[in-house]
């Protein structure tokens, strides 16, 4: 992993369990305690979408959450990208078939960044994290690049 003054500012996250057994945002749990230090990197979790610049989303949608996943996303403030975490949050994963969910997390709203596993480790999670970060200051280059050339 990069260290952490290769990027400009930090990265605050919102944790969203959609329907998910718990196994992904016990990972998740573990990515923030001292033995990963997520803080150390610059992500922290907060307590509102509100103050979040990416939204970190585990589990399968399922049809009681719909409304609420989209009023939550509407909630965060542009530019925000969406992380989701596991398989389930990917397709369904384990639940797939189930009467009561929608699918994965993009039948919802839009993903930036899909990462698998049943569960995902907590190096992982900080890996998505940090590689949504890259994806982030990349298009802010390439749009300052842009800029430079479209104003000779
Ligand atoms: S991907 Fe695995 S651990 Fe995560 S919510 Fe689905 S079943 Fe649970």
């Amino acid at each position: 992993m990069k260290p952490t003054n290769t990027f400009k500012k930090a990265i605050w996250v919102y944790h969203l369990n959609t329907g998910s057994c718990n196994g992904c945002d016990i990972e998740i749990v573990a990515a923030i305690t001292p033995r990963y230090d997520a803080e150390r990197f610059g992500i922290k979790l907060v307590g509102s979408p509100r103050h979040a610049d990416v939204l970190l989303v585990t589990g399968p949608v399922t049809k009681d959450m719909e409304e609420r996943v989209k009023r939550i996303y509407a909630q965060v403030p542009d530019p925000k990208f969406v992380i989701c975490v596991g398989g389930c949050a990917i397709d369904n994963g384990v639940f797939y078939n189930s009467y009561n969910t929608l699918g994965g997390v993009d039948k919802v709203i839009p993903v930036d960044v899909y990462l698998p596993g049943c569960p995902p480790r907590p190096e992982a999670v900080l890996h998505a994290v940090v590689k949504l970060w890259e994806k982030v200051e990349n298009q802010e280059k390439t749009k300052a690049k842009l800029k430079k050339y479209a104003r000779k």
